[in-house]
């Protein structure tokens, strides 16, 4: 349905997409992940040229893009894109967000083109905004009229752009919900996006950009569990993991522990884990805390779905020891009660810091 071939965009000396090649079956949904800056969005608007690629070709349904006989717009119907920001008419209601693109373009009378507007708005939850302005709707659901606005036009192909990233955390999943719907329904997307667990268990195939290439593609296991490749892993790893820096005994704990407990949350772990998860954190800063005063503690947690486990990084500075050498702890029963709840504990001097990783049961 969508093939790009050799595509390269530049912005004057900047080298943005260098050679990116892409086959997208009828039905797919493919995400597109990676850092930020890497081309995600110039990609997304090169495909329905929005942007004129420097070189490569696109094919939509086997037609040339870029031969300058083929008629863009007609092409482009089929292909709807929604961005992070809406882009609703503020101007227009809801429902006339959604049929003027109908009337004007596809030549739809106004009363067939509100009936069928109501019936997209019934589907994403939000006939009862029909007249309503896009300043009186939340984030929510101002990108729910975007997808609507975009349905619209019976696109073949939506693409999003981080349809979320704008949104306050509590909007984000009314959102996924009827992207969700879509791809149930088999409509063919491209979605550009920060949700790993949407990514992950929506997708038929994930693609990881990086230098200005796919750097790395295959199915949301490869990617998220098995990632072949360095900058494709070190993301992967970036993104399920947090790190908490530590220079004092004074140290804000609740902060810490809230930002673990969100991580807990992002990752769906289990209720059992998470307690302890929170026992082992907080016994480890306690037989930590001595060594606080004169060197710093870099605690990383990461979850890997492979090993189905958390695991525990403890960096610390000062001199080659283990912190949790069991001769050193004060209270013997402490250290027991970290092991039961271990799958293992190892010690390692690393770049002159002592590294304690410990693997959650
Ligand atoms: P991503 O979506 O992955 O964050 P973008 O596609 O937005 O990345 O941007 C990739 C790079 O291209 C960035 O360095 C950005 O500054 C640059 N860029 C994007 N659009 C333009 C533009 N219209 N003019 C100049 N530089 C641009
Ligand atoms: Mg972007």
């Amino acid at each position: 349905m969508i093939k790009v071939e050799h595509l390269s965009k530049k912005f004057g000396n900047l080298v943005v997409l260098r050679d990116v090649n892409i086959e997208i079956r009828e039905g797919e949904v493919i995400s597109v992940i990676g850092p930020s800056g890497t081309g995600k969005s110039t990609l997304l608007r090169c495909i329905n040229l929005l942007e004129r690629p420097s070189g490569g070709s696109i094919f939509i349904d086997g037609i040339d893009m870029l031969d300058s006989k083929t008629d863009v717009p007609k092409i482009r119907q089929k292909m709807n894109m929604v961005f992070q920001s809406f882009n609703l008419f503020a101007h227009l209601s809801v429902i006339d967000n959604l049929t003027i693109a109908p009337i004007k373009l596809l030549g739809k009378g106004k009363k067939e083109a509100e009936e069928k507007a109501l019936g997209i708005l019934t589907m994403v939850g939000l006939a009862e905004k029909a007249c309503n302005f896009p300043d009186e709707l939340s984030g929510g659901q101002k990108q729910r009229v975007a997808i609507a606005r975009c349905l619209a036009m019976d696109p073949e192909i939506i693409l999003f752009d981080e349809p979320t990233s704008s949104l306050d955390p509590t909007m984000v999943s009314e959102v996924l919900s009827v992207i969700r719907r879509l791809a149930k329904d088999g409509m063919t997307m491209v979605i550009v996006t920060h949700e790993m667990d949407f990514a992950r268990d929506l997708s038929n195939r994930v693609l990881y950009m990086d230098e200005g290439i796919i750097y790395e593609e295959g199915t949301p296991e490869q990617i998220f569990d098995n990632p072949q490749k360095e900058k494709t892993r070190g993301f992967i790893n970036r993104i399920r993991s947090i790190n908490y820096h530590i220079t004092s005994p004074r140290y804000d704990p609740h902060t810490m522990s809230a930002e673990i407990e969100a991580f807990c949350e992002k990752q769906i772990l289990p209720l059992k884990t998470r307690q302890n998860l929170r026992l082992i954190v907080e016994e480890l800063l306690r037989i930590y805390t001595p060594f606080l005063e004169s060197t710093f503690l870099d605690i990383t947690l990461a979850y890997s779905e492979k090993k189905q486990s958390v695991e525990l990084v403890l960096e610390s500075g000062g001199d080659g020891v283990n912190p949790l050498d069991k001769n050193l702890l004060p209270d013997k029963s402490a250290e027991s009660a970290i092991w039961a709840m271990m799958r293992g504990i190892e010690y390692q001097r690393v770049n002159g810091k002592n590294r304690v990783t410990l693997l959650l049961q």
